[in-house]
């Protein structure tokens, strides 16, 4: 049995449809990543599977038990469903203790061995059991949060960005252990974020949520690797698009004569998806010559920006050993993948 499926929901909030036919099958026991744009209808699509508001059109389906449809509208309370929002989800006047408690149905929250245990699953300190949310940092607010989410032990769990108030490094560290809990606690998990890196790393099952629609879904390495279009293609991370022309198993650009990860049944023009760490410079003549323009310098790697002599054509390549003369050659290594060549819209 599927934990949610999400059949062709619309919602519009006025003259603007938000949703325009979302179809989203969740398995038990996944850790699912919704991902999209600012704005683009993320928290709309979990407000609808929470039961906080609903569909214009389509159905909402709960472990084979339809919530939300034409005929039927189960209320947000008999759903059993947890939800984290973004921040702030916690009572300012109760400590974490009661907090949590909250979650608990009312026969379960005397006796704390049930609050100890949460506040375990999710790595918090016993010794934080009676502070106050504004004597926590953010990423132990989330936590708590998702403590109390997880306590009357929901079948399915909604998170709307709960990292993205966070600070990078505190962020990390609280997408690691909400993800460790949520895996712990065997719940099935719905996460909703703009951030890819969040996105990619987290999830086990990633859709890309794009004009009212899923434009994609599979492992974030298929999505990564074989986008469906230019959108999903540079949304997922960076990528020069280069324009081309497939003949099945090839496609020719101004690198040359690629070899493609999948055959086109058809000939025509294409654009190649051509993601930095791909990119690969040398200095023994072999490739095309490019400038060096300048270097972005993250640490663990860098980014070079170049451009081809040739041609004037920009390009990135990603590599831990930045180059340190002003002229490099370059070459695409492995075969590519290419996507149909309308411009990401
Ligand atoms: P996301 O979570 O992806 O940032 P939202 O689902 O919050 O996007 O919003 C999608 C669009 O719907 C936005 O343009 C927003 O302004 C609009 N919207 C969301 N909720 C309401 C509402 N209650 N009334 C009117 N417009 C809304
Ligand atoms: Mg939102």
């Amino acid at each position: 049995m599927t934990a949610l499926v999400v059949d062709a929901v619309h919602k519009s909030y006025g003259a603007e449809q938000v949703l325009a036919g979302v179809d989203l099958t969740v398995h038990p026991g996944s850790f699912t990543a919704v991902l999209g744009p600012s704005g683009c209808g993320k928290t709309t699509l979990l407000r609808l599977v929470a039961g906080f508001d609903h569909p214009d059109q389509g159905t909402v389906t709960l472990g084979g038990r339809q919530v939300a449809g034409p005929h039927r509208l189960v209320p947000a309370r008999r759903r059993g469903i947890g939800y984290v929002a973004q921040e702030g989800a916690l009572f300012p006047h109760l400590d974490v203790t009661a907090n949590i408690a909250f979650g608990l149905p009312r026969r379960d929250r005397r006796g704390g061995s049930r609050i100890s245990a949460l506040l375990e699953l999710v790595g918090l300190d016993h010794t934080l059991a009676h502070r106050l949310p504004h004597e926590l940092s953010g990423g132990q607010q989330q936590r708590v949060a998702l403590a109390r989410a997880l306590a009357p032990r929901p079948a399915l769990i909604l998170l709307d960005e709960p990292f993205s108030a966070l600070d990078a490094g505190l962020r990390a560290e609280t997408r690691t252990a909400v993800a460790a809990a949520c895996a712990a606690a065997g719940t099935t998990t719905v996460l909703v974020t703009h951030d890819q890196d969040e996105a990619l790393s987290l999830a086990d099952t990633l859709a890309v949520l794009h004009r009212g629609a899923v434009a994609q879904v599979g492992q974030p390495h298929e999505l990564y690797h074989r986008p469906v279009d230019a959108f999903t293609a540079t949304f997922l991370g960076d990528a020069v698009l280069l324009p081309g022309t497939a003949h099945v198993d090839t496609v020719s650009t101004e690198l040359g004569e690629l070899p493609l990860a999948q055959a086109r049944s058809a000939t025509g023009p294409v654009l190649v998806v051509l993601r930095p760490e791909q990119l690969m410079m040398t200095r023994d003549g072999q490739g095309l010559p490019a400038r060096v323009d300048h270097i972005d310098f993250y640490g663990h790697d860098a980014v070079v920006h170049l451009t081809l002599l040739t041609t004037g054509t920009r390009l990135r390549s990603r590599t831990p050993s930045p180059p340190t003369c002003t002229t490099v050659n370059v070459n695409v290594q492995g075969p590519v993948h290419c996507v149909d060549s309308s411009p990401p819209t």
